[in-house]
């Protein structure tokens, strides 16, 4: 029996607009002070009117295009039906029939570590619906709504069902968040909801006899961290196995409809929620009060231009640009665009591309996260941190040496020192760490050190190669910048010539 685990996403990421999509009002995050970002649009009073937030739908076509999906040149708005107390106008500003773009994809990773192609099915603009608050002291019935978030512009953009394991569901929806916060179009905080997914789940299960059923479908609501996704996909594969093998019941059978469950973070569970007929019930009907919205070839083309470069793209450059392995790109790349560009500026600066990349992903990783710095805060600017590393490739310093500049300028960084090129030449020459190439200075260090250790000197004609160690360490301790193979080299020849 082979099972396979069979996964559609559908993500909501909230827009980073100004102001809310049909009124005026602030789209901020504010739960200390419920519902003082209301007015009448949003509140569903009767004879208000909706008038379409141009900046929310801009964002959606970013989204869309970098989602490689087909924009429609015509699109509308249409009225969701359903009740439910944080919904005060009774029905939800959705798009059905008419979304405003179908048919894109975005690269995953797959559980093998190959990269998989999930084709998205569609992405539309809708309103987001306020917040129930449920007293959870178990005292009262005690149940209020906060509307600030009501009328927040919200883009669904739902996968086809081309997910095969928890893992890639995770990677998926990592590799959305990194999406859409390279392109600025949302803050993403999935903590404050800014980016929350539903999950469906089913198995198709294949028997010894080579025919395939499938499970019934589940939608685990409300995923909210990547860890959830993953745990939620996982756990729910296995109880709709023990299902399956206990009922026998699959999908097409007569009363089997797709149940929504939820996913209860601690309990580490799916549990169900309801079962429902499919989406008929929501009697969708164009809303009378939006104009449908026309986009030309022209508008499209615009954004297409300006698009930023999309960090799968930017992966696959980093790696041919700058000879970096697959997994560097990775790491440097899922740190997000700020980090991104950080390492460019480096890169480009000091013209080693795997020179950058390594004093990237451990000497600056390790200090931004000993500190819990965002890359924004790291004190080095990267032309500086360009400008040391240009020196190290030009054979000027040691990577050793480069180190203790890198320290230097972080530890006069903590006493308000700038962190300048004129602070790393001048680090350089107070340390005295400069590579000598003079094999004048470097023979007479190397003769002092042979007259101060004539024992080591003797052992060393008398054939113990170890003897050589303090001879060495005599001469790196008088020249700081010299190089302790070439110093070897250098003893070596000069013992042999004589
Ligand atoms: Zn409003």
């Amino acid at each position: 029996m082979t099972v396979t685990t069979v996964v559609g996403l559908e993500v909501h990421v909230q827009l980073q607009t100004r102001t809310k999509i049909f009124c005026g009002c602030p789209n901020r995050f504010n739960p200390d002070q419920p519902n003082t970002q209301t007015c009448p649009v949003c509140l569903g009073l009767p004879g208000s009117l909706p008038v379409l937030n141009e900046e929310a739908f801009r964002l959606s076509l970013i989204t869309a295009l970098a989602l490689n999906c087909e924009i429609a040149r015509f699109t509308k708005w249409d009225r969701k039906q359903y009740y439910y107390p944080d919904l005060p106008k009774g029905y939800q500003i959705s798009q059905f029939d008419l979304p405003f773009s179908r048919n894109g994809w975005l690269e995953a990773t797959g559980a093998g570590g190959e990269a998989t192609k999930v084709r998205i099915l569609r992405a539309h603009l809708e309103e987001d619906a306020g917040k129930n608050i449920h007293d959870e002291t178990g005292r009262g019935a005690d149940s209020r709504v906060d509307l600030n978030r009501a009328g927040t512009p919200l883009l669904e953009i739902v996968s086809e069902p081309d997910i095969r394991s928890a893992a890639e569901a995770k990677s998926y929806l990592e590799e959305m968040h990194l999406l859409l916060t390279f392109l600025g179009v949302s803050d993403c905080n999935m903590q404050e909801g800014s980016l929350r997914c539903d999950a469906n789940v089913n198995l198709w299960i294949e028997g010894p006899d080579g025919k395939r059923i499938a499970t019934p479908i589940v939608e685990i609501k409300n995923l909210n961290s990547f860890r959830g996704v993953e745990a939620a996909i996982e756990y729910e594969a296995a109880r709709q196995l023990r299902e399956y093998e206990k009922t026998g019941r699959k999908l097409g059978d007569p009363g089997v409809f797709k149940q929504t469950y939820g996913w209860d973070q601690d309990r580490g569970v799916t549990f169900i929620q309801r079962e429902k007929e499919e989406a008929a019930d929501y009697r969708y009907f164009p809303d009378p009060d939006l104009v449908p919205v026309v986009v030309t070839e022209a508008e499209i083309e615009a954004i297409r231009s300006s698009l930023r470069e999309a960090p799968a793209a930017r992966r696959k450059r980093f790696q041919a640009e700058y000879g970096l392995s697959a997994y560097d790109s990775s790491v440097l790349i899922n740190q997000g665009e700020e980090s991104a560009a950080y390492f460019e500026t480096v890169a480009r600066a000091c013209g080693d591309g795997k020179q950058a990349a390594n004093w990237f992903t451990q000497d600056i990783l390790r200090e931004i996260k000993e500190r819990s710095w965002s890359i924004g805060e790291f004190p080095i600017p990267a032309p500086v941190l360009g400008d040391l590393l240009k020196r190290i490739v030009q054979g000027e310093l040691m990577v050793k040496g480069g180190r203790e500049v890198f320290s230097s300028l972080l530890a006069e960084a903590d006493e308000d020192i700038v962190p300048t090129t004129a602070r790393v030449a001048a680090i350089i020459d107070e340390k005295g760490l400069r590579v000598v190439r003079d094999t004048g200075a470097l023979d007479v260090a190397i003769q002092a050190a042979f007259a101060d250790s004539p024992k080591a000197v003797e052992d060393f004609r008398a054939g113990k190669q170890q003897a050589l160690g303090a001879v060495i360490g005599k001469v790196l301790k008088q020249i700081k910048g010299a190089d302790a193979k070439a110093v070897r080299e250098r003893v070596i020849e000069l013992l042999s010539a004589n």
